[in-house]
């Protein structure tokens, strides 16, 4: 349920419809827009009258939710999230570009990419330390030690850092070096950790799993935004499909249908999307035409010997040039970079 509060509704009234909510058996989150303060009421009580809350004082409307998605449901904040990051906001009118290498692979190479990815315009550096690798006998990531490298390259060019964390086991030491943690696609349904990371004051990057329908990664952001963590971010990062030239389909249509959907920013990885850095440019133009509030894409200093994911790595050239493009087609929407 939603209720929506008249403009000039009291601290008082607010408090009073919230009270009667918790009273009726809703969990009670709170959203204020510029205008109207929205309250969404979750929990298992489905057996409600609405009327009950529509004649309560400073109330303007209250819907039933179809969805089963509520939190994360445009409803309970129409005028869209806003992450503010230090001086970065995502799901504003900027077009955020999150760059690096798919792993941290050693000082020189974190460094590099770092200059790389500041001289071109991202805002954000990208590197894993802990890796979901397809096979238990790929590199693995470094771990801590990939942190500590990662944020030191970050500070120097006063970049923001994203990483993927595996595991609830992971959360202490990555909670000391990332500004945002990405779960990747493999983790999109594991509940446990999206509990954990529900109840963490830190941005999250949501991706969309190999073979989850929209609704399906909504109902995951659903986990963390009921935990209380409402700094949560989608990512379209392809889906399996039965084509096989690229590594998976980049579905292009999910970032407007997100954005119809929910209040949240969406991202789009071009990188996983297409497995080939010659298909890249192509779909990081086409998810910025698209409506995406932020890119994540891969860029090695020399992706021909990086130690994983080298073939969508971008290399340098053809990183610089992507983004010139990328910030003419920004404006013919509207946006910038
Ligand atoms: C990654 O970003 O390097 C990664 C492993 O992503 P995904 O979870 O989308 O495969
Ligand atoms: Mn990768």
């Amino acid at each position: 349920m939603l209720v929506v509060m008249q403009e000039n509704a009291s601290p008082e009234q607010v408090q009073r419809v919230m009270d009667r909510m918790i009273h009726d058996g809703f969990d009670v989150h709170r959203s204020t827009g510029a205008l109207y303060t929205v309250l969404g009421g979750v929990g298992r009580n489905t057996d409600f009258d609405i009327a009950v809350f529509e004649v309560l004082e400073g109330v303007k409307e209250v819907h039933r939710i179809g969805s089963p998605y509520k939190l994360a449901s445009r409803g309970f904040r129409p005028q869209g999230t806003v992450i503010r990051i230090k001086d970065v906001e995502i799901g504003g009118n900027n077009v955020v570009i999150m760059a690096g290498p798919c792993s941290v692979e050693s000082r020189d190479q974190i460094e590099r990419a770092a200059d790389i990815v500041a001289e071109g315009g991202a805002k954000v550096i990208r590197g894993g330390a802990f890796k979901p690798r397809s096979s238990p006998y790929s590199f693995q990531g470094m771990g801590e030690e990939g942190l500590q490298l990662l944020r030191h390259a970050a500070d120097r060019r006063g970049l923001l850092v994203i990483s993927e964390v595996m595991d609830a086991v992971q959360l202490p030491v990555m909670l000391q070096y990332a500004d945002i943690l990405q779960i990747g696609a493999r983790n999109m349904q594991n509940y446990t950790l999206l509990r954990e990371i529900g109840k963490a004051r830190i941005p999250i990057l949501l991706k969309r799993g190999l073979s989850a329908t929209i609704e399906e990664l909504l109902l995951s952001a659903e986990y963390i935004l009921s935990g209380g963590n409402y700094d949560v971010m989608l990512c379209e990062r392809g889906i399996r499909t039965f084509e096989t030239y690229t590594r998976n389909t980049f579905d292009v249509s999910a970032i407007p249908v997100v954005k119809k959907l929910s209040h949240l920013p969406m991202v789009g990885d071009p990188s996983h999307g297409t497995g080939r850095r010659d298909q890249v440019p192509p779909m990081a133009r086409a998810a910025v035409a698209a409506g995406a509030d932020a890119l994540l894409m891969e860029v090695h200093h020399d992706p021909d010997h990086a130690l994983s994911d080298g073939a969508q790595s971008l290399n340098p050239e053809q990183y610089f040039e992507l983004m010139k493009q990328l910030r003419l087609i920004a404006v013919a929407v509207g946006r910038s970079i």
